[in-house]
Formats: C-alpha cells, structure tokens, sequence
C-alpha cells in the first residue's frame, strides 16, 4: 500500500505561513528552520518546498536540492555553536519513525561525549529565537 501526502501536515502549514516557525534558511526549492522539541541546541529541520511524505515518493530533483540544504546547515551549525560534529537523520513512515509526514532531515550538532536529549521536550521560544540568529550569522558569514 502506498501512503499519500495529506496537504495539511503541520510542515505543510508552516510552509504556507500559517503556523510560525524560528526559520534559519529558505531558498527557491527547500526551506530549515528550528526543530521546537530540540534533541540538541540547534536541532534543524531541512524540509523541501515540494509535496513529499517521505523519502519513498520524494522528487530526485527536490531531493538533490534538500541535502545541498542539508551540507550547508550541517556546516553552519557546526560554526555556529563550534561542535566538533554533526548528526543527520532521517525518518520514514511510522515503523520507521516517522511521526510528521512531510519529508524532512535532523540536522543536529554534536559534542563529545554529549548524548542527544530525549524527543518531546518543548524548548523556550526565546531560546529558539537566540539559536535561530545564530545559525542565521554563521550562514552570512
Ligand atoms: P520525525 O517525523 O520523527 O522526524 O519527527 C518530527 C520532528 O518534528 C520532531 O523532532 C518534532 O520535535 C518536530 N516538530 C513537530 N512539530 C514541529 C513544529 N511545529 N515546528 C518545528 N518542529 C516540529
């Protein structure tokens, strides 16, 4: 059975601007911004502008351009929090653990020794905010 992609998954909204989002990059085709439940401090999502519930049906062309997003958050925030690593996941359907289902790819910078925290703790908005600018200035600069 294949799944479909429902329009109104909350990546969707956000992309359409009706639900908000601590953005740190957007450009033609792919947009990240600050996962609110962070693993680490400045957990990113990488997500395409293009209708895709997960890797399985993801256009090849979008897919290219994500992970393009994908190298340039993983470089910026290394910079930006100076972590010595960087971690890359991603989740297909839920036995896979997936949970929202718009395409999207963790990027999530990493230190010795420092284990991620668990999933589903809220993060402060202006803890958010602050990560946020962050990434944006090691993007610029
Ligand atoms: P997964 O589908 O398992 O890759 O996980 C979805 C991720 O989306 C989780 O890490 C959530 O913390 C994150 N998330 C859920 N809702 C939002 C939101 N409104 N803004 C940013 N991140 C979100």
């Amino acid at each position: 059975m294949t799944s479909s992609y429902d329009s109104n998954n909350i990546f969707a909204r956000i992309l359409r601007g009706e639900l908000p989002a601590h953005t740190v990059y957007e450009d033609a085709d792919t947009f990240a911004f600050l996962d609110i439940m962070p693993r680490g401090d400045g957990h990113c999502l990488v997500i395409p502008r293009k209708p895709a519930r997960n890797i399985l049906d993801a256009d090849p062309d979008s897919l290219a351009a994500v992970l393009r997003t994908v190298q340039k958050l993983s470089r910026a925030v290394m910079e930006a929090f100076a972590a010595p690593g960087v971690t890359v996941q991603q989740f297909n359907e839920p036995a896979g653990g997936q949970v929202v289902f718009h395409l999207h790819f963790h990027v999530i910078p990493r230190f010795e020794g420092v284990t991620l925290r668990p999933p589903g703790t809220m993060e402060k908005p202006e803890i958010l905010a602050a990560n946020a600018q962050k990434i944006r200035a090691a993007l610029v600069g």
